[in-house]
């Protein structure tokens, strides 16, 4: 997709995060503290990639998890801008820029924190009370 066609299915901010790689502001994001049973969804190309059973309060102020829906569904890339060796988190269809994951959760079950933008998810709750 051209740059263009970008700007014109994505807000200005999802387009900052997702194809320019920029950062919402910490503890700005609509999906920060939503609690709701569902998935998490590429908010461009709407690609499952994190389910509500592995979201955690990290602090960071940005949406956490601790693991993938699928492993398939991202793509890990090295990160050294900023002066800083990240490890970049892809979604692995449409190639946007979701975020970062860290190995600093020892509490979870994997040790690890997928920092993610929450303008680049989006939400589909669960049709069905468990
Ligand atoms: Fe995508």
């Amino acid at each position: 997709m051209t740059s263009d066609k970008w700007k014109q299915a994505l807000t200005p901010q999802q387009y900052a995060v997702m194809r320019e790689k920029a950062t919402e502001p910490p503890f700005s994001g609509a999906l920060l503290h939503n609690k709701q049973d569902g998935s998490y969804v590429c908010a461009a190309c709407g690609t499952k990639l994190f389910g509500s059973d592995t979201k955690f309060d990290s602090g960071s102020g940005w949406p956490s998890f601790y693991d993938v829906a699928n492993a398939a569904s991202v793509r890990l890339e090295p990160d050294s801008s900023l002066g800083m060796e990240r490890t970049e988190v892809v979604c692995a269809k449409c190639g946007s820029h979701l975020g970062h994951v860290f190995d600093d959760a020892p509490e979870q079950p994997t040790g690890k924190r997928y920092c993610i933008n929450s303008c680049a998810l989006e939400f589909t709750p669960d049709k069905t009370k468990k």
